[in-house]
């Protein structure tokens, strides 16, 4: 895919006239935790973040070769931190320390530096707006672009001279350090290689635009079978050496996501993008890994709610949207006012679990858009206000118990990933810094 070239000083701005620095973010609206009236929520465990962290760079440490420098580790926090919110990750990850931060979009990345982050922000979409103001706010916020389309690079130095004649500077303007990214196989975006050599003679032409790093993405860094992800590795390797005896001289690499550089210490290069193991999730729990050191990671986020009704039930009772549960027995059914608008997802309507007392309790009926019904029958003295815990640890009086993300997904046979973005923005997020 080429998207042509243009000049975005042809190009309109925006019909109202807005300029780059001022491109409106649309923000997830959310329940402040004082004015939240409800009860379900989010709790957020800062503490894990910055643990996860030192865990990954320990293990980015325990494999670097004894003279060599450790890969750095550049966190992923899209999606509004896969749900976890982003300034709140963003600035936490920062002064824990981590090197840089990557955000799959130009508005992600926008919203980091109003939170205050100072630390390098890739923006790995590639896609920056059909106006000029988004290519402006990304240079004025000083985020760094991705880029595989001679498009881009007429757009982005062309955006730089333009901004530095705005700014009504002199002399020729700072060059823009940008990322390339090589597809090997993943086959969504990314230079392929049979285009490089006319990619490589665009980025000669502009000068403003200074190849600083190359990088790829791997499709099957948590299959057992190794075999694509070296294939790729050997790709980026060759795609790399192309790129050197062109002209460059690109100082970083990288590849990994959180399965590839907990598994393959080869791939971590100059450093490694992890995005569900930040946030304390193993991306492949049962895919052996060739990593020094074992990471012990740990989930940051607890969803919870509470009791808000019960009733007894006859034999033979049915409830919910379209009677999908009838009471084989005399039942309690105790209802949470958490649904599939909150990201409880409909699929675990009579098949998911959740922890009431420290015990598991089976989802009764159709989870509908607000509420969901829980059969605690097995729960002796269950009561209106008790916590229901829908994703994490409970300690209770009955014992102590966990639902993981993965054992939600594999429930209903989704990924981690879809089950802690899918939590939505009706759910306010508290945050425990301990
Ligand atoms: C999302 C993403 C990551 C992080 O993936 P995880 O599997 O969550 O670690 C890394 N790189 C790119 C290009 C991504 O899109």
């Amino acid at each position: 895919m080429s998207t042509a070239a243009f000049d975005p000083d042809e190009r309109p701005s925006r019909p109202d006239g807005r300029r780059g620095g001022s491109l409106r973010m649309v923000r997830p609206r959310r329940a402040a935790p004082s004015e939240a009236a409800r009860v379900t929520r989010a709790e957020i465990n800062l503490a894990h973040v910055r643990h996860n962290l030192h865990e990954l760079r320990a293990c980015m440490e325990a494999d670097a070769a004894p003279d060599a420098t450790p890969a750095e580790v550049w966190p992923v926090i899209k999606a509004d931190g896969y749900g976890h919110g982003a300034s709140a990750l963003g600035t936490t990850l920062e002064r824990a320390g981590a090197d840089g931060l990557c955000v799959a979009l130009l508005e992600e990345g926008i919203e980091l530096r109003q939170a205050g982050v100072r630390c390098p922000v890739l923006v790995m979409g590639g896609y920056y707006g059909r106006y000029r103001d988004g290519l402006e706010a990304l240079v004025e916020h000083d985020l760094t672009p991705v880029v595989y389309d001679p498009a881009q690079l007429e757009r982005l130095s062309t955006a730089t001279r333009y901004l530095h004649r705005e700014r009504g500077r002199a002399g020729a303007p700072p060059t823009l350090g940008v990322h390339l990214k090589i597809d090997t196989g993943m086959g969504r975006l990314g230079l392929r290689t049979e285009t490089l050599d006319p990619f490589l003679d665009a980025l000669h032409r502009h000068p403003e635009l200074r190849l600083d790093a190359l990088m790829t993405h791997f499709a099957c860094a948590d299959d057992p079978d190794e075999e694509v992800t070296r294939a790729q590795l050997a790709a980026f390797d060759r795609a790399t050496e192309r790129v050197k005896s062109a002209g460059f001289q690109p100082k970083i690499r990288h590849a990994s996501n959180s399965a590839a550089c907990l598994r393959f210490p080869e791939a971590q290069l100059s450093f490694v993008r992890p995005g569900i193991a930040a946030i304390g999730v193993h991306p492949c729990p049962d895919a052996p890994s060739r990593s020094a050191r074992e990471a012990n990671l740990r989930p940051a986020m607890r969803v919870l709610s509470e009791v808000v009704a019960l009733r007894d039930l006859k034999k033979g009772e049915s409830i919910g949207y379209g009677h999908s549960w009838t009471a084989s027995r005399p039942t309690r059914i105790a209802t949470i006012p958490m649904g599939y608008a909150d990201g409880l997802d409909r699929a675990l309507s009579n098949c998911g679990e959740v922890l009431i007392a420290g015990r598991r309790a089976p989802i009764a009926g159709t989870v509908s858009m607000d509420l969901t019904m829980i059969d605690v029958t097995d729960i002796p003295d269950v009561a209106v206000r008790d916590e229901v815990v829908v994703l994490g640890t409970q300690k209770g009086r009955l014992g102590e118990d966990v639902i993981t993300a993965y054992e939600m997904a594999q429930t209903i046979g989704r990924i981690p990933w879809e089950c802690l973005t899918g939590i939505s923005r009706r759910v306010p997020r508290y945050y425990r810094h301990p």
